[in-house]
């Protein structure tokens, strides 16, 4: 039997009887949109990619920093150096990896203004982000338009994750009806978090998809899935009987309320990072080089094609170019408002 060269890369995973080429053709037709590319969303990256689905859009809205460098795994030292957002530098990376897979980088904030786009022609979304507000919306989209999701999550040494087939499992908000208060949840700034617990979560996402994309729906993991690596915990938490059974307002009631705006904010302290968001859209792209004149006075002024960096009044400000900016240095999101009128203006 002789077998097709450019499949000949996917041999050892194609002879998994799982898989075989039957399968491997179906990963290769496919799109699949990844929500977040840091700790878990590069792990998922690379293995989606290198497992070879036909599309992969990236969607992420931060930069690298050296403290990333200890759990993400597509990137480097000298992306640091470089100033790039996440999406960017992984989507470089990607391409060296696999050339045939085409790997769309998006920088952006995903919102309720956006979502449904970045998810409407996937067969499959993953779930890569740090951030309640965005797996509720996640959730919310990928319930409307009937799109299967893995949640993951990972903090400290433990994680967990879920997989979402609309109508057939329960959804998010069936197992978890409300996101934890600002402070309410650890952060990975405040507990910290290991690699392997992102790499194992991650592992089992990516699995889910292979499953999914490969058309296994009956081999996907219908319970919740909870791991701690440094305690040697492993827990199966059977959610299944949910489905139905609680009156949950998005997949029985089909009332969307992150979707619709009725649940979550758009300036947003990020994870405990002592940075805020502020996402204000301009209609236009930021003229950097313009603002860069402007900003000159303040002291050093930086930028390439991707973001504008500077610092002021004790913070340091990352801008991209649609007028969203990431300030570090404060989570008083007033006070961050504040200072994005007083220095980037609008
Ligand atoms: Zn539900």
């Amino acid at each position: 039997m002789t077998m097709d060269v450019s499949l000949e890369r996917y041999s050892r995973q194609m002879r998994f009887p799982g898989v075989g080429e039957e399968g491997q053709r179906r990963l290769l037709a496919s799109h699949v949109t990844l929500c977040g590319c840091g700790a878990l969303g590069t792990v998922l990256a690379n293995a989606l990619v290198r497992a070879g689905v036909g599309h992969l859009r990236l969607v992420d809205r931060d930069f690298i920093e050296t403290h990333n460098l200890q759990r993400q795994v597509l990137f480097d030292e000298h992306d640091v150096a470089e100033n790039l957002p996440k999406a960017e530098a992984a989507a470089r990376k990607l391409g060296a990896i696999n050339s045939s897979v085409h790997v769309e980088p998006v920088v952006t904030d995903i919102d309720r203004t956006n979502i449904l786009e970045l998810v409407e022609d996937a067969d499959l979304i993953l779930d890569g982000t740090d951030n309640f507000e965005i797996r509720y919306l996640i959730n919310d989209a990928a319930v409307k338009l009937g799109k299967p999701w893995v949640y993951g999550g990972s903090i400290g040494s433990h994680g967990q994750t879920m997989t979402i087939l609309p109508g057939e499992t329960p959804c998010l908000r069936c197992v978890f009806e409300a996101a934890p208060g600002p402070g309410e949840a650890a952060t990975c700034e405040t507990a910290g978090v290991l690699s392997p617990i992102v790499n194992i979560i991650a592992s089992y996402q990516v699995t889910e998809g292979m499953k999914i994309l490969t058309g296994h729906r009956d081999k996907v993991n219908r319970d919740l899935i909870f791991v701690d690596v440094w305690d040697n915990v492993f827990r199966r938490i059977k959610i299944a009987p949910l489905l139905g059974k609680v009156d949950c307002p998005c997949c029985q009631r089909r009332r969307f309320a992150w979707l619709d705006g009725d649940l979550g904010s758009h300036t947003t302290s990020l994870c405990g990072r002592n940075a805020v968001q502020v996402a204000h859209r301009t209609p236009s792209r930021l003229d950097f080089e313009e603002l860069a004149k402007h900003l000159e006075a303040l002291g050093e002024v930086s930028y390439n094609r991707f973001l504008l960096k500077f610092g002021a009044d004790g913070c340091e400000f990352t801008v991209f170019p649609d007028g969203r900016a990431i300030i570090k240095g404060t989570s008083d999101v007033d006070r961050a408002r504040t200072l994005y009128a007083k220095y980037i203006g609008h």
